[in-house]
């Protein structure tokens, strides 16, 4: 009868005469691929806008985002990269071990090549990833977090046990394998070389195993000699420099994927011009504000990137380039940093006098 018409009266009308704004399909390149690993790589550069204005960013401020890999993490391509080197010398059937905290690349590998894969993580990894990873199939082996990387008990000592112990069994060990850093010096960095229309002047990424800005820094450095790459490293790690940068009262941090306790081989810490220590407070709230100002749907070592870029970025000019790598997703951290309950319970969400005095909006 007498219904308003809004939600009906365009049906039926011609596309040029509605009064919504009508696209043309999206063109989507690629066609059919064989299978979901063809989607590792080639993530999208999306610049930042608001985070820029907020913090009075004048260079352009772009965001890799690695949470569009298949796995949802920069990891997956580190996972790709090794298996395609296994595949030449191991056993299809081949056992596999991993002792890095996130192993969601490599249990997807693994599922679509039917191997047998166990991640051996430590406890502090947050249930999302493990509910994600036994639903690809992985068998879970947790760990005490406060395990020193050298005790029997860490997720080095047990997958180093498990190891001995399954016959046919192979670590990928992403602390001492070159292909880690290999797989950002062959694809990370060039995406971005292609992707910017001219020369980085900056690009900041978190250091955990430091496979990502060791890769990085060597590559776009070979390309841009004036590049200064900055290394994030949360506060209570040790793997930043000058060594007085690490003196704090704690090692605890919440934070997933950065920060060790132990100097990775992989990490080359000779490419990297400068260290920026991050907190659990601008961490977080920064990756909350990349959700709700950016639309960008990532993890919290997102948040220590750009906490560390927005800063950094401050000493470029208008026209130079920024690029700053977002490693997961958000899809891994729902109970934690997206819950305001989690973040109460931490004091994170209140302002500091430190945050005012540092210009930073918390
Ligand atoms: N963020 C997250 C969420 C990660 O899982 C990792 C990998 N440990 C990193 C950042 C750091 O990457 P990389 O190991 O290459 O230093």
């Amino acid at each position: 009868p007498n219904l308003p018409s809004r939600c009906t009266w365009h049906l039926g009308v011609s596309a040029d005469k509605s009064p919504h704004v009508h696209l043309p399909p999206r063109k989507r390149p690629e066609k059919v691929v064989p299978n979901i690993l063809n989607m590792i790589g080639n993530t999208p550069l999306v610049k930042i806008n608001n985070i820029s204005k907020t913090f009075g960013v004048k260079c352009e401020l772009y965001a890799k985002c690695e949470f569009f890999n298949a796995g949802g993490s920069v990891k997956d391509r580190i996972a790709l990269r090794e298996f395609f080197n296994a595949d030449t010398v191991l056993e299809p059937c081949m056992y596999c071990l991993y002792c890095i905290p996130a192993g969601i690349g490599l249990a997807l590998a693994a599922a679509v090549k039917g191997y047998r894969c166990i991640i051996v993580m430590p406890e502090k990894m947050s249930m999302e990833k493990v509910n994600i990873l036994r639903a690809l199939g992985a068998e879970i082996v947790r760990t005490p977090t406060s395990a020193s990387f050298d005790a029997p008990e860490s997720h080095i000592g047990v997958a180093q046990r498990l190891n001995q112990e399954i016959p046919n069994s192979h670590i990928l060990d992403q602390y001492r394998n070159p292909s880690n850093p290999i797989a950002h010096y062959d694809g990370t960095a060039e995406e971005i070389i292609a992707q910017c229309d001219g020369p980085v002047d900056m690009v900041v990424a978190g250091a955990g195993t430091g496979g990502t800005i060791s890769g990085l820094a060597r590559k776009l450095k070979e390309k841009y000699p004036n590049i200064k790459v900055v290394a994030v490293d949360p506060e209570g790690s040790d793997l930043a420099e000058p060594e007085e940068l690490n003196k704090t009262d704690t090692n605890f941090y919440e934070v997933e994927g950065i920060g060790y306790d132990f100097v990775p081989t992989v990490l080359d810490r000779q490419v990297v011009d400068k260290w920026y220590k991050s907190t659990d407070r601008e961490t977080f709230l920064m990756a909350r504000k990349l959700i709700r100002e950016e639309g960008l749907l990532c993890g919290g070592s997102s948040g220590s990137a750009m906490a560390a870029a927005v800063q950094c970025a401050k000493d470029l000019k208008e026209g130079q380039r920024c690029v700053v790598i977002l490693p997961d997703s958000i899809r891994n951290y729902m109970s934690k940093h997206l819950s305001d309950d989690w973040m109460s319970e931490r004091n994170l969400l209140e302002k500091t006098s430190e945050g005012a005095e540092m210009n930073k909006p918390w």
